[in-house]
Order: C-alpha cells, then sequence, then structure tokens
C-alpha cells in the first residue's frame, strides 16, 4: 500500500468520525507561523497552540520565500493575523547541501534548470535573523508587525526576538 492510499484510508475514518470543532477561520491568536516543513516539527506542540489559533506556513527551510510573503499579505489582510513567527529547526536538511550542487542534479536529470534559489545555508540562527528581517523590511508584507524567530530541536532551544 502508497503512503497516499494509507493516508487516504484514515481520512476514511476521520470523515467519518469528524464533528465540528467551530474553530474560527480567522486565527484566534491573530498570529502566523512559518516554518520548516520538517516531518518531526509539530509545530502545533512545539507552541502549545490548538487547532483554530494561528495559520502556519511551510516549506523547505522555513524560508521566507516569495510565496510565504505572498501567502502572509493574504494571513494579515483576509485572515486577520498580526504577529509572525519564524521557526527554523537544528537538524534541517537545507544544511546538508548547496544550491549550486542540487541545481546541477536538477538541470542534469531534468535537462533545464530551476527556475529559482533553493535556498539552502549553513548559518542556521543567521538564517532565522535574515528570515526575520526579510519579513520585517518587506513592504508588502505590513512593516510594522511584530515579527520572533526561533531556531529548536522538538523543544525551543533559543530564540531572537525583533
Ligand atoms: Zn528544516
Amino acid at each position: 500500500m502508497s503512503a497516499i492510499d494509507e493516508v487516504l484510508e484514515k481520512n476514511q475514518v476521520f470523515a467519518g468520525e469528524y464533528q465540528d470543532r467551530d474553530a474560527p477561520r480567522p486565527p484566534r491568536k491573530r498570529l502566523a507561523v512559518v516554518a520548516c516543513m520538517d516531518s518531526r516539527l509539530d509545530i502545533y506542540e512545539i507552541l502549545g497552540l490548538e487547532e483554530g489559533d494561528a495559520h502556519v506556513i511551510r516549506n523547505a527551510g522555513g524560508i521566507v520565500a516569495d510565496d510565504v510573503i505572498r501567502s502572509l499579505i493574504i494571513s494579515q489582510r483576509i485572515g486577520g493575523t498580526r504577529e509572525v513567527m519564524i521557526i527554523h529547526n537544528t537538524e534541517c536538511g537545507m544544511l546538508t547541501f548547496k544550491d549550486a550542487d542540487l541545481e546541477k542534479q536538477v538541470a542534469h536529470e531534468q535537462g533545464h534548470e530551476a527556475p529559482f534559489a533553493f535556498g539552502a545555508f549553513s548559518d542556521l540562527d543567521e538564517q532565522v535573523r535574515r528570515d526575520v528581517e526579510q519579513v520585517r523590511t518587506n513592504r508588502s508584507s505590513g512593516t510594522e508587525t511584530p515579527c520572533a524567530g526561533l531556531s529548536t530541536t522538538s523543544a525551543p532551544a533559543g530564540s531572537g526576538r525583533c
């Protein structure tokens, strides 16, 4: 059984037992979290959040790429969020490769270059600071937005608030 078949089967059980939890669409805490897609990071658990508390925007590394800015604009203007939290993790896969190497691999396998940077990084805390600054200085995402960064394993290991 493929992973997709397995999760679809579990979703059938979920759908059959689902009861409306009455969570509001605008996040209760008016918080948006940008986090790495690492499967070991349970953002709700790490931050003590409950369903309906926050928007969670995830990608490889939790970096503030263009699509994260797009999501933050929607989160703030349509979803009413007012604060942003950036979360990167200490054993992040983005620390394990160089953009140039992956670019070469993709070009070799696909026959063309990827039309974007992969965003690998070598200094986790510096990347957190860079992404916090990216949110703070992006004119489209709300420069008055309080934003904090956190590098974490499975529990908060340190934070830098801007
Ligand atoms: Zn990661």
